[in-house]
């Protein structure tokens, strides 16, 4: 997506040469309409997999997964990180996270994803795909199908890619990044 990788380039940049802010755009403050036309690009490509809910986690992915479930009109589901009182029947799995190095519970209520739930996941990043192999269990728990994985920003070469499209996935990365070298980004697709 071409207004992505601009904005990559000119609003955001490597903090090293692994982890990419994008606090102008998406992490922090949200470019609506970059955002939505995000959703676009998700909407295009998964509309006809007959998805019925639309999944991410708390918090960052929420924007671009609100711009496509509106489009699919499907609801959206964001699992959280911290239960919350007001949650009767969780299903719990762990994420190692990358960029805080540590392992955190996630939860999802059980009567939100059911069996034969059709299931389209959507993040901001994937890297070595902690996020999406959380994501999976409680999807698995709830004996529901994942049928396509957006991704905003993918590095493609961190281990999460690798997983997802050797398990057979349909992954749709909106901007793929196949390296860094001194803070700049080489793209899979150039
Ligand atoms: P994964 O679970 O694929 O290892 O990492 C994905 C999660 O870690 C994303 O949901 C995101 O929150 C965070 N993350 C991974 N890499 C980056 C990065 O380069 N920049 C930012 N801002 N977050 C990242």
């Amino acid at each position: 997506m071409k207004a992505l990788k601009n904005a990559i380039e000119t609003r955001g940049h490597f903090i090293n040469d692994e982890v990419l802010k994008v606090d102008a755009f998406l992490n922090h403050q949200i470019d609506c309409s970059l955002v939505d036309e995000m959703g676009n690009e998700f909407y295009e490509h998964f509309k006809n997999k007959g998805i019925t809910k639309v999944v991410t986690i708390e918090s960052s992915g929420i924007a671009p997964a609100y711009a496509t479930a509106i489009r699919l009109n499907v609801p959206l589901i964001f699992i959280k990180k911290t239960q919350p009182s007001t949650m009767i029947d969780p299903a719990f799995a762990e994420v190692f996270s990358f960029t805080k190095n540590k392992t955190y519970p996630i939860c999802i209520e059980k009567e939100y994803l059911k069996k034969g739930d059709k299931v389209l996941f959507i993040d901001d990043f994937l890297a070595n795909g902690e996020a999406f192999k959380g994501t999976e269990n409680l999807i698995a728990q709830a004996q529901a199908e994942i049928v396509g994985v957006g991704m905003v920003i993918e590095k493609a070469f961190q281990k999460g890619h690798a997983y997802i499209t050797e398990k057979g996935y349909d992954l749709l990365a909106l901007a793929s990044i196949a390296g860094v070298k001194n803070k700049k980004i080489t793209w899979a697709d150039e």
